[in-house]
């Protein structure tokens, strides 16, 4: 009988981490602590819609561990959020934040919303009803939220002022990955492509090879795909294929990163009927195209044991969260293909937000070149320390990420002590 694979993001994460921590030696209480979210938070609540209808919408944070700092993490906007998908995505940026040597912990959440279906208007009131939702539970010392999935630096700005209304003065730490003027940081628009990018650089060196006539594939065209793409040609990688929720395009010629964007702009972010390249169907087999590199940025599951036999890239650089199933992360292993996980590769966002936070806190704005410059030096470190480790442990690069970040996690909460 075919084997049926778990494609559960929470059981997924709980996999990652038991494969890491069965190589740490840590107290069983230690394991179990790890593992569990410290608060799981789910709000239903009213939006007034545009046609005078009123609507119920349900949103959730979850804060998974606060030992080495705040909580930390996104929000996402989709029709597809679950609470198990955020508790997934909350624990990883437990480990991110960890493994990159920030001072925070992992947080995350999520409206179950289309807002592809939603006016401007609805959309600010539905976040702005949703951070009043979560306004106990968030702050500048307690809970940092950023943009994700469908979430950008006007919804940060949203966010920002409900809050500090609530307030009765400005808290811009509440939020990062807002716009320039309003407390932003220089670089974090672009800083989880351009740390994906920076991440794949260095693997590529590792392995005896020049960027230059390397080609990429990239699945997602939003936040990290576009600036992911856009900074892989300006490293003289050729893209040859990019994919979005509506279609996949390819063109063994090379791609042109910046007209596709200028299109999708005009076109409601979509790459469906641009005509300077061939359109493949069904979109998820541009994943299986022969290229060097492959970067899914786009969901969860999307390399899973039904395709991971047919990828053919050398590297998969994972700028998504979770693209790539434990199943798939042993095919992958077994095939020869390396993998930079996620929690390593899309990690320049966090820092990038963790920048910015300095900077509000110390009513700074540091220049681009500043931000850039910290932020690709604290990367590489990250990935070195990533690399060495999977060598001398002959294990994968997840596998090693992980170990470092839960060491890290679990020595602060063994340091700190149990409360009371
Ligand atoms: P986004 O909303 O800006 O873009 C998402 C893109 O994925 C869009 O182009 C959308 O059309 C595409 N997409 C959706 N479903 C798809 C499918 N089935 N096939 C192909 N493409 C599809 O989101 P983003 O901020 O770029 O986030 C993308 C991923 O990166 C997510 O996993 C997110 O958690 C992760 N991430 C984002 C950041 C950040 O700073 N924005 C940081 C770390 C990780």
């Amino acid at each position: 009988m075919k084997k049926m694979e778990n494609l559960n993001p929470y059981q997924i994460a709980q996999m990652q981490f038991d494969r890491a921590a069965d190589k740490l030696d840590l107290e069983p209480w230690m394991r179990e602590f790890l593992k569990t979210p410290d608060r799981n938070v789910s709000v239903d609540f009213p939006v007034k819609m545009d046609d005078g209808s009123v609507k119920m919408f349900t949103g959730y944070r979850v804060q998974h561990n606060n030992s080495r700092g705040p909580y930390k993490g996104g929000l996402r906007f989709s029709p597809k959020v679950s609470l198990d998908e955020v508790r997934a995505l909350a624990s990883w940026m437990t480990w991110k934040t960890a493994l990159v040597d920030v001072p925070f912990g992992g947080a995350k959440g999520g409206v179950l919303c289309d807002p592809s279906k939603m006016s401007r208007a609805e959309l600010e009131r539905m976040t702005r009803r949703f951070t009043y939702e979560i306004s106990d539970i968030i702050g500048p010392d307690v809970d940092i939220p950023a943009p994700d999935v469908n979430t950008d630096a006007q919804v940060m700005s949203w966010m920002l002022d409900t809050y500090s209304m609530g307030q009765r003065r400005d808290v811009f730490g509440v939020v990062t990955g807002k716009p320039t003027f309003l407390g932003g940081s220089h670089g974090r628009d672009e800083a989880t492509g351009r740390g994906v990018v920076v991440i794949a650089m260095g693997a590529v060196k590792d392995e005896g090879l020049e960027p230059k006539g390397l080609t990429a594939v990239v699945q997602g065209f939003g936040n990290v795909g576009y600036h992911a793409a856009r900074i892989l040609v300006e490293k003289g990688v050729k893209i040859i294929g990019i994919s979005d929720i509506s279609t996949a395009i390819y063109n063994p010629d090379g791609i042109d990163v910046e007209d596709a964007k200028k299109y999708a702009k005009k076109n409601k972010l979509l790459l469906e009927g641009y005509d300077k390249a061939e359109h493949v169907s069904p979109k998820e087999s541009i994943l299986e195209v022969k290229t060097d590199i492959l970067i899914p940025a786009a969901l969860e599951n999307q390399i899973t044991m039904e395709n991971a036999g047919d990828i053919k890239a050398r590297f998969v650089v994972e700028g998504a969260n979770g693209p790539t199933t434990p199943d798939a992360d042993r095919i992958l292993y077994e095939k020869g293909i390396i993998v930079v996980p996620d929690i390593l590769a899309n990690a320049g966002g966090v820092i990038a937000s963790y920048f910015e936070w300095v900077q509000n806190i110390q009513r700074e704005q540091w220049a681009y070149e500043t931000v850039v410059g910290k932020l690709d030096e604290k990367l590489i470190s990250a990935y070195r320390n990533t690399r060495n480790l999977a060598e001398k442990e002959k294990v994968d690069m997840r596998t090693a990420a992980y170990m470092i970040a839960i060491g890290r996690v679990a020595e602060a909460t063994r340091t700190r002590g149990i409360f009371p």
